[in-house]
């Protein structure tokens, strides 16, 4: 049997990091669910379709052939072809994200995706409905948090290192806007599952919580 490990939590909490790590570790396929969602905002930007459109939701869900490959252990997303990888990092696609996310046909679509995935390979994977939804019978699931402050701090630093500008303060409020989007949506709202550990990751260093994550894999094996 597979073995399923569930990360879910709000933007900025170190989700993708700290899975890719545990990944490595645990010879795991790490899923990064957001990445779908970034290409699928992406393909509605660049065709300038209307997420609030019912023609447009279904032009993009046909025509949106969204794949997931890797190469040297990294998940490359491939939207109709072209590896997005480099165009879905953006503060811009991360709004287009959330917004195409709280479509019910867009996440239909990606979900079945996801649980594709999961069905052939142990896997650690992340997004904001993984152990709600798309792995309700996960074996070991993460709610991942720190606060807003501590999570576009982070932001802050890792845009500082890549070279792009950025203000901190704007960087918080957006998370709080993604957040609100994502919590309050209709459909797979994110929350933390019943049966979900909770982690608060705050005052914890990257290290700390990935070994924290190794040793609840090894009481729950
Ligand atoms: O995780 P990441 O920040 O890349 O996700 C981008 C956006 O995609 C999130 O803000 C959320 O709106 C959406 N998402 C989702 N369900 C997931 C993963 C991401 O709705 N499983």
């Amino acid at each position: 049997m597979n073995y399923c490990i569930a990360i879910d939590g709000p933007a900025g909490a170190g989700k993708s990091t700290i899975a890719k790590l545990v990944a490595k570790k645990l010879e795991f396929i790490y899923v990064d669910t957001g990445a779908m969602y970034r290409a699928m905002g992406l393909f509605f930007f660049e065709n300038n379709l209307d997420s609030e459109k019912q023609e447009d939701v279904v032009k993009a869900c046909e025509n949106a052939d969204i794949t997931i490959e890797y190469k040297n252990g990294e998940q490359l997303v491939i939207l109709n072809g072209e590896n997005v990888n480099g165009k879905i990092r953006t503060e811009e696609a991360s709004k287009m994200a959330s917004k195409v996310a709280k479509v019910k046909e867009v996440r239909v679509k990606l979900v079945e995706l996801q649980r594709k995935l999961a069905s052939v390979e142990n896997v650690i994977m992340d997004g904001r409905d993984v152990g709600t939804q798309i792995l309700p019978n996960a074996n070991l699931k993460l709610y991942l948090t720190a606060s807003s402050k501590e999570r576009a701090k982070r932001r802050w630093k890792e845009n500082i290192a890549k070279g792009i500008e950025c203000d901190l303060d704007t960087i918080e409020a957006d998370i709080i806007a993604r957040d609100e989007q994502d919590m309050n949506r209709e459909i797979s709202p994110l929350c933390q599952a019943e049966d979900a550990i909770l982690l608060d990751s705050s005052t914890m260093t990257i290290d700390q919580v990935v070994d924290a994550i190794i040793e609840l894999y090894n009481t729950h094996k």
